[in-house]
């Protein structure tokens, strides 16, 4: 193998290639990356950069010269196209890459808001680190800030704006915060926790249109209600990049589809990241994930078989969410669990609720207690039983049981 591409300089694609020199590869290795900065940490950009807790330089995988010591080219521009065939990848501004294997780790994007009025100034997603600074630079001077999306980057945000002192209203189409990932309990928690901040959440509300003059002024929500608003932040899911893989032949699902060595059907191609759907044994099926772990522990893996090292990919899938004082951490993949059991105490701020389908533990989700989500993921790991029998009982305790 002499030549590695990489499209796409994100989380997963950074991965790759960091990891590819690691593990001793030693050919060339092309990042192409379509946005202006090194690639950098998105998590911080909803949290500790928008509190002003960390800049810009402080987000960055790696410096400057990291990339020209290891030999790492990144090239600063977009792919437009690829060429099966002659295996190249076409850059935006008329160049052509050649590859022995190219990986395609392209993120994905906002969900457009589909209402009148979503175009008009003051109406950001979050995504970029220039979406970050323009939201960054709104919120200054805002009064009145309004979240579209009660998941995890809109509540990030949401408490982030209420602890810089604004006036915060949460819209969100569905019954409960965080409705995909989390459990009834934990949503009910953080719903409770962000009202006790002062940040006014609806719920079962959908947006009508977003009003102004050119600028954002008002929100009207679906039962006419209207929200005053200098800024909006929409948070209402990503949509995986498959464009160029989709035109290149590429089979797509939910994202671009790949094999449990993260391959897609051509061999010199594979898919990773939030742009990859893959067999997940976890999921019990297809899944594509949003999460730092899935975008890094796939690049790991597919620099791994660049070097010979190739296995099934089996990565236990975790991930975190800041808000406020509130550290959520989420260990497995909750979809079917028929049984809960919490341990810990809710009123302290410090509880863990296992989550149990057909006998057995298939996701943890803590608030402020790290030792069972440490503990949870090697349990999962580990593939040991545990049901919920055990886990109800009197002062059962998840890091003893594991010893
Ligand atoms: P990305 O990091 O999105 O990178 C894809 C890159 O490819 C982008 O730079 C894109 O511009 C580029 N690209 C796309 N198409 C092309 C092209 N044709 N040519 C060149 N370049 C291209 N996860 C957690 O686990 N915990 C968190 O707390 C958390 N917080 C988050 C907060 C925010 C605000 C955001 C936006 C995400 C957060 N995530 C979090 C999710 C996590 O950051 C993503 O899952 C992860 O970045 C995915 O990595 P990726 O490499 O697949 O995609």
């Amino acid at each position: 193998l002499k030549s590695v591409v990489i499209v796409g300089g994100g989380q997963a694609g950074f991965q790759t290639a960091a990891s590819l020199r690691q593990d001793g590869y030693d050919g060339a290795i092309t990042l192409i990356g379509d946005e202006t900065s090194l690639p950098y940490q998105r998590p911080p950009l909803s949290k500790a950069y928008l509190l002003g807790k960390t800049d810009a330089a402080g987000l960055l995988f790696r410096p400057h010269d990291f990339y020209s010591s290891h030999r790492i080219e990144f090239v600063n521009e977009r792919a437009i196209a690829i060429d099966r065939t002659n295996r190249r990848v076409e850059l935006a501004g008329g160049r052509a890459v050649g590859y022995d294997h190219l990986v395609m780790a392209t993120g994905a994007h906002n969900r457009a808001l589909p209402v009148p009025g979503a175009e008009l100034d003051g109406v950001f997603g979050l995504k970029t680190l220039a979406d970050a600074d323009a939201i960054a630079e709104r919120l200054e001077s805002a009064e009145n800030v309004v979240v579209v999306g009660a998941g995890f980057i809109g509540l990030e945000f949401a408490a982030v704006a209420r602890a810089k002192g604004k006036s915060v209203h949460v819209v969100e189409l569905s019954n409960r915060p965080m409705a995909r990932a989390v459990s009834h309990e934990m949503s009910e928690f953080f719903a409770a926790a962000h009202s006790g901040w002062g940040i006014n959440m609806d719920f079962g509300q959908g947006l009508a249109r977003v009003t102004g003059d050119g600028k954002v002024e008002a929100v009207e929500l679906t039962n006419g209600r209207i929200l005053p608003a200098d800024i909006v932040v929409v948070g209402i899911g990503v949509l995986p990049n498959v464009g160029l893989a989709a035109e290149a032949g590429l089979d797509i699902e939910n994202g671009i589809k790949v094999d449990s060595y993260l391959l897609t059907a051509d061999r010199s191609i594979s898919a990773i990241g939030d742009c990859a759907m893959f067999p997940s044994q976890h999921a019990g099926g297809s899944a594509r994930l949003e999460s730092v772990q899935n975008a890094a522990d796939h690049g790991r893996a597919v620099a791994a078989r660049l070097v010979g090292k190739g296995a099934p990919y089996a990565a236990v899938p975790w991930f975190w969410s800041d808000q406020g004082d509130l550290k959520l951490q989420m260990v497995g993949l909750s979809a079917g669990a028929e049984v809960t059991v919490r341990v810990g105490d809710p009123d302290a701020r410090s509880f863990s609720i296992l989550l149990f389908r057909r006998g057995q533990l298939i996701a943890v989700e803590s608030v402020n207690r790290p030792a069972d989500f440490m503990t949870a993921r090697k349990v999962l790991a580990s593939r040991a039983s545990l049901g919920p029998e055990t886990a109800s009982a009197k002062g059962f305790d998840l890091r003893s049981w594991a010893l």
